[in-house]
């Protein structure tokens, strides 16, 4: 089930104060069309009654996909994060019943992220039947490589994203939030790194929900989580 709450939001436009549903657990199995307006951003976008200006409210939330088996915690600031963070690990309990019942489930894939785009480009892998971890490590070899044979300061980051012109998902450098470069995808790369790092990566992702640019690194290293 999911769970939301109305807030008051004062326009930055026009100043007048609307209320706006905030999701604190979105859930598509409850509300089926949730799983394309996350998609689209439609979920989080404020549109103002009185002066129809829209903006994007950036606001922590939990995403439960039950028929796939995938629980998402969102958080845009380090507070949050480290509060997400101490929920998933079972340090502290949820304050919503709904949640813990959700970490309470086996087989589950639980992760934490940080910011939109690390939240979509989780969706875009796991909706096409991707492993994030084995990609994360073809994003650092790519990463690597890219970085030996261009100038450094190029990109910042790689992302795995939706092309505008194809539907098929391609990496984008990325620097300072901005696309800067577009790589296509070897799809040899993605077998060769499930054959060289099947045991790491098992090992390693199975008791962890972080699984970002510095948990390929230390899996790449050979490093225990
Ligand atoms: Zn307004």
């Amino acid at each position: 089930m999911s769970e939301s709450f109305m807030e008051k939001v004062t326009c930055p436009y026009c100043h007048i104060q609307h209320e706006f549903k905030k999701w604190i657990l979105i859930d598509t199995g409850s509300d089926p069309d949730l799983y394309d307006e996350v998609r689209s951003g439609e979920t989080f976008k404020f549109v103002c009654p009185s002066c129809t200006s829209t903006y994007d409210m950036n606001y922590p939330f939990a995403y439960h996909e039950p028929e796939n088996r995938l629980f998402i915690m969102y958080a845009n600031n380090s507070e949050d994060y480290e509060k997400a963070r101490r929920i998933l690990s079972g340090e502290v309990p949820s304050e919503q019943e709904a949640i813990n019942e959700i970490l309470g489930r086996q087989g589950y894939k639980k992760r934490l992220v940080y910011g939109r785009e690390e939240f979509y480009e989780k969706l875009l892998l796991f909706d096409r039947g991707l492993d994030d971890g084995v990609m994360e490590i073809v994003k650092l070899i790519y990463g690597e490589n890219l970085a030996k044979t261009q100038k450094e300061d190029l990109f910042a980051a790689v992302r795995y994203e939706k092309d505008d012109e194809k539907e098929d998902g391609v990496f984008f450098l990325m620097k300072e939030g901005q696309r800067v470069g577009k790589v296509n995808i070897d799809e040899k790369i993605y077998d060769w790194v499930i054959s060289n790092y099947f045991d790491r990566i098992i090992e390693n992702i199975s008791d962890t929900f972080i699984v970002n640019f510095f948990w390929a690194r230390n899996v790449v290293q050979g490093r225990q989580q």
